[in-house]
């Protein structure tokens, strides 16, 4: 890293189908590092997008020295998406923020300023989540609830706006993992950290990229990528399974040598429903580590980048 580079913050912005808002939000940003004086450079990775989100980064690019943009091969998720941002940001700090301005480019300057004071990780923690459907709200609530257990690491308001120095960076990108969970792994490292509130902003234009089943595979995929605890589960139903089949097994003996053994044939249907159930479950939760494992070690790259500009 150069001298030049000491101070200059990389700003990472994921996009997906927002050819509406590169512009609004390069210059939204511009406008409000220039005023703080903070050197910058905008790194825009187009997800795949199908719309005119890659040439209008194209244009300003050419336009502006500040810009930088990625193209990936198809849409690969915005956690590959920020990860290419990591890898080609050159700042001593970064952060991480939607296209959509619902992470308010204000408390970034908030952010860099912690930044200058020694901070290695500055979390962005939501003040409140914005309106947003009140489904979407429970199942949001539920998976953070369930995340934050597994892993102890509180993320009932956590966002993936956050700030991290250049140890952090490469500490993140040091990470062999394919399938990386961005908003747990960047408290996971440690560090110098602290967290700032903000506000999220309404979505002014396009929508939301999130369909309800997006949300519980992204919940599922980052719940096992983080934790085995569901493994345990499986095990916790063994227990329970022992218990059951003593009682019931001292009662069946009972009966036996009591000479009263005919009944019982609802017991024997229940059971067998409850323990093939049970094992399908079993099985279903271990093949998905299983599945887990084989993508992994099929060590494929998270993205495939076939454009860049800017530089
Ligand atoms: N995004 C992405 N790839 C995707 C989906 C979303 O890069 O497959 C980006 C999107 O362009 C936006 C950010 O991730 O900058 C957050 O997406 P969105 O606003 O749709 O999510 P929400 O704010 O509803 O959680
Ligand atoms: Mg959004």
């Amino acid at each position: 890293m150069s001298i030049q580079h000491d101070k200059l913050l990389s700003v990472i912005i994921p996009s997906y189908n927002e050819q509406d808002m590169i512009n609004t939000t390069f210059h939204t940003v511009k406008r409000i590092m220039d005023e703080a004086a903070i050197p910058f450079e905008i790194i825009f990775v187009d997800d795949g997008s199908k719309d005119l989100t890659y040439s209008n980064i194209f244009h300003l690019s050419k336009e502006y020295s500040e810009v930088k943009g990625l193209s990936f091969s198809r849409n690969f998720g915005k956690e590959s998406a920020i990860f290419a941002g990591l890898n080609e940001a050159k700042g001593a700090c970064c952060v991480i923020m939607d296209c959509d301005l619902q992470h308010p480019p204000r408390t970034i300057v908030e952010m860099y300023r912690l930044w200058e004071e020694g901070y290695e990780v500055v979390e962005g923690i939501k003040a409140s989540r914005g309106r947003e459907n009140p489904l979407h709200s429970v199942c949001a609530n539920g998976f953070y609830a369930i995340i934050s257990k597994l892993t102890d690491i509180d993320m009932t308001n956590a966002s993936d706006f956050k700030l991290l120095d250049r140890q952090a960076i490469d500490a993140l990108l040091e990470m062999p993992e394919r399938a990386p969970f961005f908003r747990a792994l960047s408290s996971w490292i440690g560090f110098k950290t602290t967290s700032i509130p903000f506000e999220v902003q309404e979505r002014t234009v396009g929508t939301s990229k999130w369909s309800l089943y997006s949300l519980i595979k992204y919940a599922i995929r980052n719940i096992t990528s983080f934790s085995g605890a569901p493994m345990q589960i499986v095990t916790g139903l063994g227990g329970i399974m022992l218990l059951f089949s003593l009682v019931l097994g001292i009662q069946s003996l009972y009966r036996y040598f009591s000479g009263t053994a005919l009944e019982g044939f609802t017991t024997v249907i229940l059971l067998q429903l409850f323990i093939g159930s049970a094992l399908m479950f079993s099985l279903g939760v271990i093949g998905h580590y299983i599945s887990r494992i084989y993508d992994e070690i099929k060590r494929r790259p998270k993205y495939i980048i076939s454009k860049r500009c800017g530089d």
